[in-house]
């Protein structure tokens, strides 16, 4: 394509994430903002809605490529700090920081934080309600695997949501998208983390991740029924959902 991306094999890819994340961890949160302008809570928030918890001491769910915590913090929240919810992440950094948030919010009870790859998820079959994952899997070098793996873990009945950057669809919003995220992101890590280069290579992984439709018929592929996605900010992000029927 014209943004002359590079050609990253899957080894290679999961050690350049890896790298990235391990440097940011301590200041993930403030980027995140940055670099969103703030949407990411909104869209987050939005998700908690879409899945709308169970307030029931049972209720079990997963949030894979969990980081910092924001997406279980809030289904416990949601849940009236009754479910129960495991952070999971390749990431002993990211992990860190989201344990010692937790402790500070008072919602170490309801979490626990699993250091693991999505690839390979330490769970038995059939273990959780929800599958939640939050602008993770487009990090993960066999997204097919990701996906196979939470429908395994997920009981009968359960639900995935997968919440990630796509494909914009509002003509002139792609290309103040386009500028922002091909400049101003760069830049903006670079001067938070010296480096720009790991920046580059996250915005061209969002630019390489499968548009809404590609993505659905992945979802089908790996097992899942009733598949929809929701557009957010014109497509800037979107959700998607599933069930395991
Ligand atoms: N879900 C959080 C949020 O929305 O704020 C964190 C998202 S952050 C952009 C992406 C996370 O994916 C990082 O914490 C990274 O360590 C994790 N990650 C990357 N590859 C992974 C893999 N193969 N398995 C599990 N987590 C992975």
């Amino acid at each position: 394509t014209s943004y002359g991306f590079r050609k990253v094999a899957e080894g290679e890819k999961q050690a350049l994430v890896n790298d990235v994340f391990h440097k940011v961890a301590k200041r993930y949160d403030i980027m995140n903002d940055i670099m969103s302008a703030g949407l990411h809570r909104a869209w987050k928030d939005a998700m908690i809605a879409a899945l709308n918890p169970r307030k029931d001491a049972a209720y079990r769910t997963l949030d894979v490529a969990g980081g910092t915590g924001d997406i279980a913090f809030r289904i416990v929240e949601a849940s009236n700090r009754l479910a129960h919810a495991t952070v999971l992440d390749i990431n002993g950094s990211m992990l860190a920081v989201g344990a010692d948030r937790a402790a500070k919010k008072g919602l170490s009870a309801n979490l626990d934080f699993v250091e693991a790859n999505a690839e390979e998820l330490p769970f038995e079959n059939n273990t959780f309600d929800a599958y939640t994952i939050a602008f993770g899997i487009r990090n993960v070098p066999r997204i097919d695997v990701a996906l196979s793996e939470a429908y395994r873990v997920l009981k009968r009945g359960g639900r995935l949501l997968v919440l990630e950057f796509s494909e914009v669809e509002m003509p002139l919003l792609d290309r103040f998208y386009d500028a922002w995220s091909f400049k101003a992101i760069p830049q903006f890590g670079k001067m938070v983390t010296g480096e720009a280069e790991p920046y580059q290579y996250l915005v061209e992984s969002i630019r390489k991740f499968p548009n809404q439709a590609d993505f659905a018929e992945m979802i089908r592929t790996a097992g899942f029924s009733r598949v929809s996605f929701t557009n957010y900010t014109g497509g800037i992000a979107a959700l998607h959902s599933g069930w395991k029927l």
